[in-house]
């Protein structure tokens, strides 16, 4: 069997064609969308990042403010600008590109975001909220698969999902969409004894190590959906996921391509939650 390739790119332009429209209508109201990304410190994967989030925002006809700081900045220069921001009516999301550096308690930080512009969706009031099934923001790239899903007329209803991973930004809000859409759910990471036995059994397997080509062909059920959320960096500078695509995608049903997969949807998400933050903001 060859999988489907679950194609990012055409997925996000698709949702993407009536953001400008929604935008647009906002900004008729005096409210443009706008969104405000801090970024500290010089990490060249982080620049890009940024830098892919502000271009996809000028795109969509959203407001973007993009605020640097040195790596060295004392932490409570960058809580006063997330103040600052918090107050400002032109700004409807606000998001710190994570990994902060090493003096910064990140959950700090983010906890001083407000909620209502919390559009990474990381605040502990957002988790709360979507733990109890009734989120504000959803975390950028879980949604982003859930998209994929849906899209592909994928149901998790009564399926095995394995979720490869316990990070608050992916694999724990992962494992709660998941669940919330019927799925049952098995979650792995750095201490679970046989990887393989799980993954095996995994109707729909999602990858959110970060490590390289982890995922094996020997791993997969014949017919899984595969979803790669890693981005690594080969020595050779290529990109990478999570998942050994060639041989996987001969006996997976359905398989996520890195690039061009799970990243484009997570800058998608960002720009969807914007919008969302913005159009309540009205109502
Ligand atoms: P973290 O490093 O925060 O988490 C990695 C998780 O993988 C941890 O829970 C860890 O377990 C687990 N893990 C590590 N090694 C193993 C192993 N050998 N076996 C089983 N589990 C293991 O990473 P993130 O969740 O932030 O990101 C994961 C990947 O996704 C990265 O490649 C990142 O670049 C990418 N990413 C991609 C995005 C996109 O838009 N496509 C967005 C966000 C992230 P433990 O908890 O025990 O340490």
């Amino acid at each position: 069997m060859t999988a489907r390739i679950l194609d990012g790119n055409a997925l996000a332009q698709k949702l993407r064609a009536d953001f400008r429209a929604r935008a647009d209508a906002l900004a008729e109201r005096g409210k443009r969308p706008g969104l405000a990304v801090i970024l500290v410190g010089e990490d060249p994967a982080s620049r890009i990042y940024v830098r892919n989030k502000v271009n996809a925002c000028a795109q969509a006809g959203l407001h973007s403010e993009r605020i640097g700081f040195a790596a060295d900045v004392a932490p409570e220069v960058v809580l006063a600008k997330i103040g600052e921001l918090n107050a400002d009516p032109r700004i409807h999301g606000i998001l710190v590109q994570l990994p902060l550096p090493g003096h910064f308690d990140s959950d700090a930080v983010l906890k001083a975001i407000s909620p209502a512009k919390d559009v990474d969706g990381f605040h502990a009031e957002n988790v709360g909220a979507l733990v109890q099934g009734h989120p504000r923001f959803i975390p950028c790239t879980p949604y982003g698969v859930m998209q994929f899903l849906a899209d592909s007329g994928i149901d998790p209803k009564g399926k095995e999902a394995v979720v490869l991973g316990r990070s608050n930004i992916v694999g724990k809000p992962m494992a709660m969409l998941l669940m919330q859409a019927n799925a049952t759910v098995t979650v792995c990471h750095s201490q679970t004894r046989d990887l393989t036995f799980h993954t095996r059994r995994a109707d729909i397997l999602v990858a959110a190590l970060g490590k390289p080509r982890f995922v094996t062909a020997e791993m997969v059920k014949p017919g899984a959906v595969v979803i790669d959320v890693g981005i690594n960096r080969l020595p050779d500078g290529r990109l990478c996921g999570d998942v050994d695509f060639g041989p996987v995608s001969e006996i997976a049903g359905a398989i996520t391509p890195v690039p061009g997969g799970v990243g484009p949807m997570t800058i998608t998400m960002l720009l969807a939650n914007t919008l969302e933050a913005a159009e309540r903001d009205v109502h």
